[in-house]
């Protein structure tokens, strides 16, 4: 691995971060604040949220296998992506390679931060090939994307060609395990403290059931996440997002059996869907979603919408023409667009 120093964007090496209040002050011990201009009233949204999140910190790094050091929580894993781009590439000069198809917000950040961004397109079994992406590479290369379990493809990447590049790429490789908590396979965050150069990024949005907070994780080494606390609004979680999390946290045996549901489902919604005319196959999944190939997409989708019922259409992404993205909802959720597709007469 290039050294941190190399793959940061030096003015983000030589930055200052902004000191507030409560990072001058951060002990319990004292009674009265007079320092951050707060209004004493309105108990206790009055108040600036802890900028660093440690009860909420302190809960998760059990529950991940971590240290506290390794975690940066941001405002949804979108947080974590734009700060990798403003933190490692320098717009204009530096670019990013991931695989393709994939999550779209890499490449609106890459966009937004005007970085390069090479896609590498998965084989017809939407797996990834180290060699394929180290092939994209340039010295200006600073990260690359993977994403594991995959959207909108929903396998999960090849672990063997994940640690290859994990050993053979010098820059940062992320990989985005928002789906994780539905997969059989192993987190990458076991292998957290062996690559320096790795940063894993989570979400409360999906397993969690708390998209509407907004709160994503990143795990990598305390120097990376350092950079990124650093770069970061002073407060970045708010405490109603901190409080609520802190609360997930203590009924982890809840998402279990969420979980657990939704996998039962997956499997029957998926089961039946393929016997239906207007099915050609499923795709093998680890997330709570499946892509299904189909006779003309875009009909069925306009269809469905007509019906009240709303899938992704993915057509128009590469290697999946005529594929719908359905999420497993409730069984009822799943009972209504089984029932709306049986309808749908293929000649
Ligand atoms: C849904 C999703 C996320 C979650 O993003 P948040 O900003 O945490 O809600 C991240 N990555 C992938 C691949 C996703 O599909």
């Amino acid at each position: 691995m290039r050294s941190l120093k190399e793959l940061t964007r030096p003015n983000i090496w030589a930055l200052k971060p902004y000191s507030s209040a409560r990072d001058e002050y951060s002990g319990a011990d004292a009674s009265v604040f007079l320092d951050a201009n707060e209004n004493p009233y309105n108990t206790p949204n009055n108040r600036y949220p802890d900028p660093l999140q440690r009860e909420l910190k302190s809960l998760l790094a059990p529950l991940k296998g971590v240290k506290e050091e390794n975690i940066f929580l941001g405002n949804g894993s979108d947080e974590a992506i734009d700060l990798i781009f403003r933190a490692f590439c320098q717009p204009g000069v530096d670019n990013v390679v991931a695989i393709e198809p994939t999550y779209g917000m890499y490449k609106v950040c890459a966009e937004v931060n005007d970085v390069e961004y090479r896609p590498m397109l998965l084989d017809v079994y939407y797996q990834m090939k180290a060699s394929a992406l180290l092939s994209a590479i340039d010295e200006y290369t600073k990260v690359m994307f993977v994403c594991s379990p995959n959207n909108p493809t929903g396998n999960s990447m090849c672990r063997k060609e994940i640690d290859s590049l994990l050993k053979r790429f010098d820059g940062l490789v992320v990989v985005d395990e928002a789906y994780i908590d539905f997969s059989d396979l192993p987190s990458l965050l076991a292998d957290l403290d062996k690559y320096p150069n790795l940063i894993v990024l989570q979400t409360f949005s999906k397993a969690w059931g708390n998209a509407a907070i907004r709160l994503g994780m990143a795990f990598a080494s305390p120097e990376i996440i350092a950079i990124f606390n650093k770069i970061k609004y002073p407060y970045n979680v708010n405490r109603l997002t901190q409080e609520e999390a802190i609360k997930c946290l203590q009924q982890p045996e809840k998402v279990q059996a969420w979980v657990n549901t939704l996998l039962e489902e997956r499997a029957r919604v998926m089961e039946e869907i393929v016997k239906l005319p207007c099915c050609i196959r499923v795709f093998p999944t680890d997330a709570n979603f499946f892509l299904a190939k189909v006779y003309e997409a875009t009909q069925i989708y306009d269809y469905l919408v007509s019906e009240g019922i709303i899938v992704r259409n993915r057509t128009n992404v590469a290697l999946c023409s005529d594929c719908l993205r359905i999420t497993i909802g409730t069984k009822e959720e799943n009972d209504a667009l089984l029932e709306a597709l049986s309808k749908i007469e293929i000649e």
